[in-house]
């Protein structure tokens, strides 16, 4: 984990993530269009418009708790197991897939949690524990995380699913952070490749 803060300031987000949107923008009015030529190149690949909209890069890791938080509403906000004054993030900015086909090697149904701002797996009952109180909220998409896959320079290994609070940790530290069930976040099941800009 390389806690460099590059790409942390509001600025370089809000550029980032107007480009993003904007291409989508983009991607919708030539898939719209009728007669051009880059209409019918949108034609010829259809699954280039769906890949440009297709990638979440709001996601940061945080130092407090180890969770993966969703950073677009605000830093220092959300309620973090780890502290009283909310999460801290650092590290990488990371892209996640979603609305894809889940494969052998990635699987859907993470979430994000509109009360915690974390990401959490909603595919068994109950929710799990929200640092909020009671269970995780569900909202927005729906993200599909690549697992048990070779980790490259632009994506991170050791991302595990916390048994006691459903929620996505950073497992590669000698800690486990703070899990709002007590304690640590406890592993198990595939181990998450999360991509990420170099
Ligand atoms: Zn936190
Ligand atoms: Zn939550
Ligand atoms: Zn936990």
């Amino acid at each position: 984990m390389v806690l460099d803060p590059k790409g942390n300031t509001g600025a370089q987000q809000g550029r980032r993530a107007f480009v993003v949107r904007g291409l989508g923008v983009l991607a919708g009015l030539v898939v719209a269009g009728t007669s051009s030529a880059a209409a019918n190149a949108a034609q010829d690949d259809p699954a280039r418009a769906t890949r440009l909209r297709a990638v979440d890069d709001e996601w940061r890791f945080c130092e407090r708790c180890y969770g993966m938080i969703h950073v677009y509403f605000g830093l220092g906000v959300g309620r973090c197991p780890g502290a009283s004054n909310g999460h801290s993030v650092a590290g990488y900015q990371f892209r996640l897939p979603y609305d894809v086909p889940e494969t052998a090697t990635a699987q859907a149904n993470w979430r994000y949690c509109e009360r915690c701002l974390g990401l959490f797996y909603f595919g068994y009952p109950g929710g799990g524990w929200c640092p909020a109180g009671g269970s995780h909220l569900a909202k927005g998409y729906n993200y599909v995380l690549p697992h048990d896959v070779v980790e490259t320079p632009t994506s991170q290994a050791y991302w595990r699913f916390c048994t006691k609070c459903y929620a996505l940790f950073y497992w590669g530290y000698p800690t486990k952070g703070s899990c709002p069930a007590g304690g640590g976040h406890e592993a198990a099941g595939y181990n998450f490749v999360i991509p990420h800009y170099s």
